[in-house]
């Protein structure tokens, strides 16, 4: 919706400030123009026509982490993230996309062959030095105003994706009756192909069935920028796909793509026939943490010592209302202390790619996840989202923690979670 027709709701604001306490940017600058409290004043302004649409809205628009974390301390409720993504959309309309935002969502992203190929490229780029040289030179900016600074995240690139490890198609499983889909988020895929093979053997103790599909992205990329003709276009793509099988469930292990496909029915209106095929499909998605909470557990041998804290993902904790699964998966596991993380529903300032235009704010975010993890002197931080992982994973790294990052599959596939720490 454009962003005029959300003036009544932002005009519920009563500035009282309470979102303040809970918003990670702000917490980090300390400015007004950070909150919820800021942001909504400005939506108001612009529908208002006191500021004119124009390239200086860029940054108050694309700063909020979109965490949702505001929402819960609002008396009135407001959905400052959904607002804002509102707002990114009339922004792109009003102020043109980006070229980098047409080839990702237009070229890359609706094709997983091609993303993994450049992926790949990506990583012979980091390998042989070539990236430092293109970043030298100011070749790659167009990825982002803190690309150069952000590359630094990724430590290496998996030698291989999942899936060109792992042909899509049907495996067998030892469950009685469930068909399952397995949705191959992007960033499980390229990012954390083990992950994405312990998923898969937890799915076959679960399902008849289980089949590694040939996914493109979910959506929640283009979405989050604004672009909402390519998030249709990415959601109704993998809705065809989905429509010649006939699964009980589809499961995913990244809870960004797992609250987004539960959302599909949103994308489209009413009277729409996809609109229909979405509700349908989104009654089956599943959050891999929820298969998993009711699955068996692994036994673990291991000796060494595992001290494990959970760290949650926005998209789990605020976006699907997942929080005891994960936990209760932790406690159970055999061999593994748990302890829980101070602010752990904090967003970790991963959040997508927000560090490729703001590197410096997503450090300060992340400064404060990494103290909060030092407290409890844990040494597997586990997660179930794959920007956190890889977030988290940079954090641990910039702090010396002797701490491993990992997707909370790795715990639950008939393997040894101590294993894991090893
Ligand atoms: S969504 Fe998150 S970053 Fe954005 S204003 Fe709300 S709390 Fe702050
Ligand atoms: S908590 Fe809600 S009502 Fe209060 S200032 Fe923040 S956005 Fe406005």
């Amino acid at each position: 919706m454009p962003i005029e027709a959300h003036y009544d709701e932002i005009a519920r604001c009563n500035r009282c400030g309470f979102c303040q306490t809970a918003c990670p940017v702000f917490r980090s600058t300390g400015r007004e123009a950070g909150v919820a409290r800021g942001r909504i004043a400005l939506l108001r302004a612009i529908i208002e026509k006191r500021i004119d649409w124009s390239a200086d809205l860029e940054d108050p628009l694309f700063a909020c982490l979109l965490c949702g974390a505001c929402t819960a301390h609002c008396f009135p409720a407001l959905p400052t993230a959904d607002l804002i993504t509102d707002a990114r959309s009339d922004y792109l309309d009003r102020v043109g996309r980006k070229p980098l935002h047409r080839l990702l969502f237009d070229h890359l992203l609706p094709y997983p062959k091609r993303l993994r190929l450049a992926a790949r490229a990506a990583a012979l780029g980091k390998r042989t030095g070539m990236s430092n040289i293109a970043k030298a030179l100011g070749l790659l900016r167009f990825l982002g105003r803190d690309f150069p600074k952000a590359e630094e995240i990724v430590a290496q690139f998996p030698a291989q994706a999942f899936r060109d490890k792992v042909a899509p198609g049907e495996f067998p499983g030892r469950g009685e009756s469930l068909r399952i889909g397995y949705f191959v988020g992007c960033g499980v895929d390229i990012m954390a192909p083990v992950a994405a093979e312990a998923t898969l053997r937890l799915l076959q103790t679960v399902g008849k069935t289980v089949t590694v599909l040939d996914n493109g992205c979910c959506g929640l990329p283009a979405l989050t920028y604004g672009d909402r003709k390519a998030a249709r276009r990415l959601a109704a793509q993998n809705l065809d796909l989905l429509a010649s099988h006939s699964f009980d469930l589809v499961v995913t292990d990244c809870s960004s793509c797992a609250s987004y496909l539960k959302k599909y029915p949103q994308l489209f209106d009413e009277g729409d026939r996809r609109r229909e095929q979405a509700v349908a499909f989104a009654a089956k998605v599943r959050d891999f943490v929820e298969v998993a909470a009711k699955a068996e557990r692994p036994r673990t041998t291991s000796s060494a010592r595992v001290v494990a804290t959970y760290h949650d993902p926005c998209h789990a904790s605020r976006g699907q209302k997942i929080t005891k699964d994960p936990r209760d998966v932790l406690r159970s596991l055999p061999g593994v202390e748990y302890r829980e993380l101070p602010e752990a529903d904090w967003c970790c300032g991963g959040a997508g790619s927000y560090a490729m235009g703001h590197y410096d704010l997503a450090r300060q975010i992340l400064e404060r996840k990494m103290a909060n993890v030092a407290r409890t002197g844990a040494n597997l931080l586990v997660t179930s989202c794959p920007a956190c992982i890889l977030q988290l994973s940079y954090g641990v790294r910039l702090a010396k923690l002797p701490v491993r990052v990992c997707h909370i599959s790795e715990l639950c596939s008939p393997a040894e979670a101590g294993a894991v720490c090893e």
